[in-house]
């Protein structure tokens, strides 16, 4: 199954900025794929394109996903509510029954380490801490693709270390099919099976890259 498939995309907004030019990509079911490449080449449009949260302004876009999960750089958890509560608003929001969203919750919240936290408040968090809630409401939502706009961007070096391994543990685990951006090319090729390497404004794809020594998957 091609989980996305982008088709000589362009992206030009209402400015007049021309974000992306004739971009072609595939992540396969199951693949982990990074985007690399600097500031201002359209990375960011790339994962709104995929996402769904915006439109392309040519070419052709596929999205052969049940649930698609977005992980950003600054997780988005609301303040007022518990760790826990804030993983169990997927379920909220899907109508879930409360013993029934509350089990998937204490259950993602154990995957990436939680455990013992649920009460916890974000701002009682320490930043490694809360990225990892945030991955755990997206893993919560069962994702078919997930998208993450460099989530360890922010991170120290050592949290961001811990939670590289962490989610290579969670991909093996889950097996969603994964987009990740991130400025770094050590963090892209430990963590996907293909790189893509983007350059330039208008953004274009300038190699696609298999990585053969991934780990390999179960
Ligand atoms: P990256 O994530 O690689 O840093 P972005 O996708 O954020 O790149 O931006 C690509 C280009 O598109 C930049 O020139 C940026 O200024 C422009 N851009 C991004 N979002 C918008 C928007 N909503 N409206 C107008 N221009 C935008
Ligand atoms: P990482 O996310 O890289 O494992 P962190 O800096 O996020 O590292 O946290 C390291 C450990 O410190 C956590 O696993 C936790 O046990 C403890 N810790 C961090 N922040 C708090 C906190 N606010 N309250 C209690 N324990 C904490």
């Amino acid at each position: 199954t091609r989980t996305l498939v982008l088709d000589d995309v362009t992206k030009q907004f209402d400015t007049g900025t021309v974000a992306l030019e004739d971009v072609t990509l595939q992540v396969a079911a199951g693949e982990f794929v990074s985007v690399v490449g600097p500031s201002g080449c359209g990375k960011s449009t790339l994962l709104r394109l995929a996402s769904g949260l915006d439109d392309v302004t040519a070419g052709g876009i596929e999205v052969n996903a049940h649930s698609t999960s977005y992980v950003f750089q600054e997780p988005t958890l609301l303040e007022w509510r518990s760790a826990l509560r804030n993983v169990e608003i997927v379920g909220e929001l899907r109508g879930r029954g409360k013993a029934d969203r509350r089990r998937a919750a204490r259950e993602a919240l154990d995957l990436v380490g939680l455990t013992g936290f649920e009460k916890q408040h974000p701002r009682q968090l320490s930043g490694g801490m809360r990225m990892r809630v945030s991955i755990a409401r997206a893993l919560v939502a069962e994702p078919d693709l997930a998208l993450f706009d460099e989530p360890f961007g922010a991170l120290d070096e050592i949290t961001r270390l811990h939670l590289q391994t962490e989610l290579q543990r969670l991909f093996a685990l889950k097996q969603f099919a994964g987009l990740f951006i991130t400025h770094s090319v050590s963090e892209a090729v430990y963590l996907s099976t293909r790189v893509i390497v983007m350059s330039g404004r208008p953004g274009r794809v300038v190699a696609d890259i298999p990585v053969p020594w991934s780990y390999p998957r179960p």
